[in-house]
């Protein structure tokens, strides 16, 4: 190999949320970057300043049928998925295919390449957690077959697959599993608590609290998120590490935080309880603060001024986009 080349990563669902602000982490970092997307969740205005890069390029595919990149690869970061509760109730078929097939096609990928691939795995295989906080050890309490399962079995099996490729091909894994993570970039309507919140407070409506709002969970912010899988990849680990930010909330003060921070005169909705919604989610972070030496550096008040800023401006182009498609 030529040491002098730059090191060259792949990053699927490189035009989601997470991926696109991996991109930019690696670029960045001196790599050339490759972002594949099928742009179902995904947009090219997430990476639409990177497109004119010479160290980046973007393919537009399904990594659940077969994925060729030509060249050589030293990493590959699979983020392909819908993951949100709306996104994989209303692509579940999707949802499982990019976490199975798509899985296995980018391990095997990896390994022809003989590339070190970072998987991203979730809160959601803990399920409903009867313990709390949730550590790494735990199994989790999933449904299989209620609305979440095509996610969390997705990423179950995800998780076994690529333990499997390295037990038996030695191949180089890491396994991420992410908590509820927020920050520019994350799409307004993708029916998640954070984006709807805000959304509704900016835009004059009730804030939509599920249940009664007592169940918890905990909101880190994507730089932190980032920081802690850029760690994980350049470390030697090879079992599920949580990222998270362990700082607990109800539901319900969640909504109350954002009515009190955008000084909206709007009052809570409440709405009938999904079924399986999670009553409490919060990461034990003891292993990777010990592992990576990473613990989240934003508070909520600080990770949400950049997000709600980011959520005015959005909000502020749609309307004038559908303003000038009105004139026209
Ligand atoms: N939730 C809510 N109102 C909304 C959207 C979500 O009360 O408009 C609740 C949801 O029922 C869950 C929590 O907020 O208990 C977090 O939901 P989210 O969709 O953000 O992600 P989850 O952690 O459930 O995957």
């Amino acid at each position: 190999m030529n040491s002098m080349r730059k090191k060259r990563v792949l990053i699927t669902g490189g035009a989601g949320f997470l991926g696109s602000h991996l991109c930019d982490r690696f670029i960045a970092e001196g790599f050339h970057v490759i972002a594949m997307d099928n742009l179902i969740t995904g947009t090219m205005e997430n990476i639409e300043h990177l497109v004119k890069l010479k160290n980046f390029e973007f393919y537009h595919c399904d990594v659940s049928k077969f994925v060729h990149v030509p060249g050589e690869l030293d990493y590959i970061l699979h983020f392909a998925s819908p993951a949100s509760p709306i996104d994989y109730l209303q692509m579940p078929i999707q949802t499982l295919k990019v976490g199975s097939l798509g899985t296995h096609n980018l391990l095997g990928l990896a390994k022809s390449k003989k590339a070190r691939i970072l998987v991203a795995s979730t809160s959601e295989v803990y399920g409903d957690p009867l313990i709390h906080p949730q550590k790494e050890e735990y199994w989790g309490h999933v449904n299989p077959v209620g609305p979440r399962g095509v996610y969390d079995e997705a990423k179950r099996f995800q998780e076994a697959i690529t333990m499997a490729y390295h037990t038996y091909h030695g191949l180089e894994t890491r396994i991420v599993r992410i908590f509820n993570t927020y920050g520019p970039r994350m799409r307004l309507n993708d029916g998640r608590a954070l984006p709807a919140f805000i959304g509704q407070a900016l835009g004059g409506k009730d804030l939509t609290v599920f249940g009664d709002g007592s169940q918890t969970r905990s909101f880190c912010y994507v730089d932190d998120l980032i920081e802690g899988i850029y760690r994980l990849l350049m470390s030697d680990y090879v079992f599920p590490v949580n990222i998270g930010n362990p700082e607990e909330i109800t539901i319900k003060q969640f909504a109350e935080e954002i009515i009190r921070l955008t000084g909206t005169e709007q009052k809570i909705a409440y709405q009938p309880l999904p079924k399986d919604d999670p009553k409490q989610r919060q990461p034990d972070i003891t292993k990777a603060k010990e592992i990576l030496g990473w613990k989240p550096k934003y508070s909520r008040a600080e990770g949400l001024k950049p997000t709600m800023e980011y959520f005015k401006q959005r909000i502020k182009k749609t309307k004038v986009e559908a303003a000038s498609e009105n004139e026209e």
